[in-house]
């Protein structure tokens, strides 16, 4: 894996259950997911906040294609002339600014999800559609936008969900991994996805890869070791 010397800084930006990562790398600034709509201030906030200006962000990369993480997408895309990044998988969904849920894992995530699909009226979902700029097909390094890192597909919570990878293990992984006040692996398990085992071998995929400090963009970042003992 390629050495760098440089300099990165993280801002986790809060915004309703839900973070939106900003990462500065020497002068260049990666934005990791939106937030839910309507939540465009308090994420323009958070971006000048860090000392940013939403027009500096040389890309967005959005997680997966879930209303909580592509809910300001547009807002972005209208200030900044960065490029917006998702997997081909869940392009289309962006495009379209539908809501759509993955199938539940535990009883939680299947009432929810149950919820979410039949109860609750899909207006508080919605959220303006996007074109995407860049459609990830497979892994991609970024060093020629100025990062030391890769965006790397990691299938489980939603089968297009991508990660970005840092050279010094940092990593960003949108709903592959949660922090929640839950005891034993769903302290970090989603409650949605494919598979329990689909999400464990992605795991597994980015320890292999390299991963050493989780930025999930539910809850708190944690090391990445504590996903080994799930495994
Ligand atoms: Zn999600
Ligand atoms: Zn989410």
């Amino acid at each position: 894996m390629p050495t760098t010397e440089i300099e990165t800084e993280i801002h986790r930006i809060r915004l309703k259950g839900v973070n939106a990562w900003l990462v500065r790398s020497g002068e260049r600034w990666l934005l990791v997911d939106t937030g839910k709509p309507r939540s465009s201030s308090a994420l323009m906030a958070g971006i000048r906040f860090a000392g940013c200006k939403p027009a500096d962000i040389s890309l967005v990369v959005l997680s997966h294609a879930h209303y909580d993480h592509v809910g300001c997408a547009r807002r972005i895309k209208e200030i900044s002339s960065a490029p917006i990044a998702i997997h081909r998988l869940e392009a289309e969904v962006l495009r379209s600014g539908r809501f759509v849920v993955s199938d539940g894992l535990n009883a939680m995530g299947r009432f929810k999800a149950f919820m979410g699909r039949h109860v609750v009226p899909h207006i508080f979902f919605s959220f303006q559609p996007v074109e995407p700029d860049v459609i990830i097909d497979s892994d991609v390094r970024l060093d020629n936008l100025g990062f030391p890192a890769s965006i790397i597909h990691t299938p489980g919570h939603s089968e297009g969900s991508i990660s970005v990878l840092f050279d010094d293990g940092r990593i960003f992984t949108g709903d592959l991994t949660i922090t929640q006040p839950l005891p034993g692996i769903w302290r970090h398990m989603p409650i949605y996805g494919s598979s329990i085992a689909g999400i464990k071998r992605t795991w597994r995929r980015i320890l292999d890869m390299g991963a050493k400090h989780i930025y999930p963009s539910h809850g708190a970042d944690f090391p990445a070791d504590e996903l080994a003992e799930w495994l």
